[in-house]
């Protein structure tokens, strides 16, 4: 069967990597129709907006989008596309597994997932800045809004994934002694729902900030971690380093009718165009669409051949400590699966 799928190629790195991992994808037969569409800043300039109503039609149709990384247009007025893409579509849990491939790193097998709620807390947008005497913007302000409705979704999706994926513990990561309300509601929540797990996933809790020591320490404590959208969006971006980096580091976002699967990364400006971009993480998010869309077969055969040309360390990019290019990386991860 088909598999229909919007397609975004995104900016500054997004296409390279975008035509490396089409590229893998072909090579292992993945039976996928793409519609291509765009967003980010490549559409502000083709077609005058960031986010085009014929993107979000396309994802209304699908259901399911692989997309590269989006950089938001500076200047007044933008929000971050990425962002938007979440709440229309009501992405409310980000998966992002962190796993060794690499060995020789700092730390060794690593195996954790996190759950970051992906729709509320700072990011709902509620920002303003307040002009006094002659300053215009002498008091900055964001609000952050946390409901029961989208703690709940996120923390039970985290617990649901630890039960299907054979994942022994959930923590819950918050900063409710500061945050009382925003962050209290979420540790709320969670012990409640933790309660209706027991006996089949463990919980505990910890506060941000001992979390990101504790990580850094002894990482192997953890198992899966669920946290608030900010919190998140820095933890994961620490455990991606924990396994060699962001060249690595897949995700996707979830919500009831939709899914989209993008790299944890950003557009990377510093290196777009040079082929030098590891096109690893969308390579792993695509797996993780397979697997959605229910080829798991083919994401294992795409899986299996990206870890090995990554471990074999001829053909990797320069990220991971190799000098070949995105293309040649694709090319060896395709002639393994093929
Ligand atoms: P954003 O605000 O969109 O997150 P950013 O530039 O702050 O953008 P990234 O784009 O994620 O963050 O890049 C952070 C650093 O990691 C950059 O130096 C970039 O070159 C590097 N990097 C990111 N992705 C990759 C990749 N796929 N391959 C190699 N290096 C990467």
């Amino acid at each position: 069967m088909t598999i229909a799928a919007t397609l975004i190629e995104g900016d500054g790195i997004g296409p390279e990597i975008t035509d490396a991992t089409l590229r893998i994808l072909d090579a292992v037969g993945a039976p996928i129709d793409w519609d291509e569409q765009v967003a980010g800043v490549g559409a502000l300039e083709s077609v005058g907006t960031p986010l085009p109503d014929a993107t979000i039609e396309s994802i209304r149709r699908t259901h399911l989008v692989l997309k590269g990384p989006l950089m938001t247009p500076i200047g007044s007025g933008f929000r971050s596309v990425t962002v938007a893409l979440r709440q229309e579509f009501a992405m409310y849990a980000n998966v992002r597994p962190v796993r060794t491939i690499l060995p020789g790193q700092r730390y060794e097998n690593i195996d954790l997932v996190l759950i970051r709620e992906n729709t509320e807390g700072l990011y709902v947008g509620y920002e303003t800045t307040i002009a006094v005497g002659d300053d215009p913007k002498a008091v900055a302000q964001s609000t952050a809004i946390v409901t029961r409705v989208g703690c709940e979704r996120a923390i039970r999706f985290a617990f649901d994934y630890a039960v299907a994926n054979g994942r022994k513990k959930v923590t819950i990561c918050h900063k409710a002694n500061i945050l009382k309300a925003v962050s209290g509601l979420f540790l709320d929540v969670g012990r409640e729902v933790a309660q209706e797990y027991q006996g089949r996933v463990a919980v505990d809790d910890v506060i941000i900030d001992a979390c990101a020591m504790k990580l850094v320490v002894d990482p192997w404590q953890f198992d899966v971690i669920v946290t608030t959208n900010m919190f998140g969006d820095i933890l994961s971006d620490l455990m991606a380093g924990l396994v060699g980096g962001l060249g690595l580091a897949p995700g996707a976002n979830i919500g009831e009718h939709t899914a989209l699967f993008e790299a944890v990364h950003g557009s990377a400006p510093d290196i777009a165009g040079q082929q030098v971009a590891n096109p690893s993480a969308l390579v792993l998010a695509a797996c993780m669409m397979l697997e959605h869309a229910g080829e798991p077969e083919r994401a294992k055969r795409v899986r299996d051949a990206l870890e090995h040309t990554v471990r074999e360390g001829i053909h990797t990019t320069r990220d991971v400590g190799g000098n070949g290019s995105t293309r040649e990386f694709a090319d060896a991860v395709s002639n393994r699966v093929s």
